[in-house]
């Protein structure tokens, strides 16, 4: 399969044309961007790890019957992935209050919430990412209404097969970022990454509120140990306990 041309580079990754209009290549790069890129910087080998753990988790949500856009990782920091039209929406999924849920809800950081949370930003760099509600997501046509249904009952799936994943690596699975897409047959595919770039996931062997964290609130917050804290990720990852 030979790459054409760049088609678009965002804040992680820069997606390529190939010779088969279906398939585009997916480049991960070290790039970290935190509170809407105005905080940047470099995190060494995240690209590789990043494509790493995404692929291993895509591979584990195909085998649970969850279509995504992965088809196979070709190098170290890249992958072929199905070409879809993606929508510009980002679905949050939480389990435990962090992040902005506290700043705007002030529940206490760590809040076990009694059933996951499903929300959707408006994936709008100018406008910040706004929260949606369902009647402005509807206003602005971002999905339809059948769409929208779909789309949370995906995303509460999700998280049932990666909560229990990451729960048999010792981790725990605060909240994550989902996007999707729709192929050329109009179906929901789900797209993107799922990384420690997108997800909260704690150490259930710290108990340390700082110690514990495995992802990019470590860079957001200037936490350290960035670059290792993500490779412990795909450590734990790749031996979950049976
Ligand atoms: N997230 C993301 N991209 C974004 C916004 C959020 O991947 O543009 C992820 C974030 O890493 C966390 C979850 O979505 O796992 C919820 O993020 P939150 O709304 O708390 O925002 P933040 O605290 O990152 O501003």
């Amino acid at each position: 399969m030979s790459v054409r041309q760049r088609l678009y580079e965002g804040k992680a990754k820069i997606l390529y044309t190939t010779d088969d209009p279906d398939v585009l290549l997916s480049y991960f790069k070290d790039d970290a961007t935190a509170f809407n890129a105005q905080k940047r910087g470099t995190i060494q080998g995240k690209g590789a790890v990043n494509c790493a753990i995404t692929a291993h988790l895509f591979r584990l949500l195909e085998e649970q019957g969850i279509p995504t856009h992965f088809i196979d990782q070709s190098s170290d920091r890249e992958m072929q992935v199905r070409s879809v039209k993606i929508l510009p929406l980002e679905v949050v999924v939480r389990n435990i209050a962090a992040g902005s849920l506290c700043q705007q809800t002030g529940l206490a950081l760590g809040t076990v919430l009694n059933q996951p949370l499903v929300e959707f930003y408006y994936k709008n760099d100018a406008l910040g990412d706004p929260l949606l509600t369902r009647d402005r997501l509807l206003l602005l046509e971002l999905a339809t209404p059948d769409q929208l249904d779909e789309l949370r009952s995906r995303a509460l799936q999700i998280n049932q097969v990666l909560t229990d994943f990451f729960q048999q690596c010792d981790i725990t699975l605060v909240d994550f970022k989902l996007e999707f897409g729709l192929d050329k047959h109009q179906r929901l595919i789900l797209a993107d990454e799922i990384s420690p770039d997108t997800c909260r996931l704690w150490n259930q062997a710290e108990t340390d509120p700082d110690r514990r964290v495995m992802d990019k609130d470590r860079f957001r917050r200037d936490l350290g140990d960035v670059e290792s804290a993500y490779q412990q990720v795909l450590k734990k990852i790749r031996s979950p306990k049976q």
